[in-house]
């Protein structure tokens, strides 16, 4: 698998590189852990954050999935592709709810017959509806913890107008030198936080949320109909760039070692106020989390991110 995706973003390019001996599926042999002392089989790669379409893989020593699966079928293959990857590595698709910029690959990933497709029952129903074959639903129930191979994950319940729209939050590793306990939470798509969400969201390594957008710019924008305004600022719609900064500064001693703000609008935000807002608070929080601000328009054809060793 060669390091062959493009880092378009000079923001992401700072981000840990990939190591090679890090995507093995197997823990390192004893004689090289001592190179790669963190580099132990688990990757998370953002495809494309933005609300044009999200999708993400996470790998740990024991599974292989995507997290949403908003670009077409043939655009993840592609992009999978570029990571060395066949979909025949994958192992599941994980969904969390059924709205076009988290479920358009839903179509072709379901030629695939050995892939699972983890959602709750009503986003199931949801995006079933609209297949033209049978899907290998796992359904999960919304707020109860299950495990998937290696992988603990809980999905919780946010506020947005989908049927039954879900965060995850992702654990895995055995809390040891060379399987070192990681956490991860994918938070997008909500259009506020409530507090037992919020209570959640400190305890992880690695945080995903939405920066969806800029209040100013969406107020301003020519081409939103105000009604689609509303429905953006609406308890149950996107959360805005100060409205995630707000969420964040209620959330009592964090443990994030990345901060990452994704799914930007293309009109109505801009990636360097997102920085601008964040990175005083990143530096206000000791240890200081690393910031990546996922830019929707610095991609040549989807936005990557590389998070190996995710600390
Ligand atoms: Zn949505
Ligand atoms: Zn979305």
């Amino acid at each position: 698998m060669g390091n062959s995706v493009p880092l378009t973003n000079g923001k992401i390019q700072a981000l840990p590189p990939v190591a090679e001996e890090g995507r093995r599926r197997k823990r390192l042999p004893s004689g090289r852990r001592d190179s790669f002392p963190s580099a132990v089989g688990s990757r998370f790669v953002i495809l494309s954050s933005s609300s044009a379409g999200n999708c993400a893989l996470l790998e740990t020593d024991e599974a292989r999935i995507l997290v949403d699966a908003g670009l077409s079928g043939r655009k993840t293959v592609g992009l999978l592709g570029e990571l060395g990857l066949r979909p025949e590595d994958l192992d599941a698709v994980f969904l969390t709810h059924e709205h076009q910029d988290h479920a358009a690959g839903l179509r072709g990933l379901s030629r695939y017959p050995h892939l699972r497709f983890f959602a709750n029952r009503d986003t199931a129903r949801a995006l079933q509806a609209k297949l033209p074959r049978r899907v290998p639903w796992q359904i999960f129930d919304t707020e109860t913890a299950f495990l998937y191979k290696d992988l603990e994950i809980r999905p919780c319940s946010v506020p947005h107008d989908a049927h039954d729209p879900v965060a995850f939050f992702f654990a895995w590793g055995q809390d040891d030198l060379f399987s070192p306990r990681r956490s991860l939470a994918w938070v997008n798509d909500l259009g506020h936080v409530p507090q037992r969400l919020a209570e959640r969201l400190g305890a992880v390594d690695t945080l995903v949320v939405e920066a969806n957008h800029d209040e100013d710019l969406l107020e301003n924008d020519p081409r939103r109909p105000w009604s689609l305004k509303q429905r953006i600022r609406s308890r149950h719609g996107h959360l805005s760039n100060d409205a995630a900064l707000e969420a964040l500064r209620s959330v009592q001693r964090p443990r994030w070692r990345r901060l990452c703000l994704g799914h930007l609008s293309r009109d109505c935000n801009d990636p360097s106020r997102v920085e601008d807002l964040f990175a005083p608070f990143c530096a206000s929080l000791s240890p200081a989390p690393a910031l990546s601000v996922l830019s929707p328009t610095e991609q040549p054809a989807v936005l990557l991110e590389h998070s190996h060793a995710l600390h």
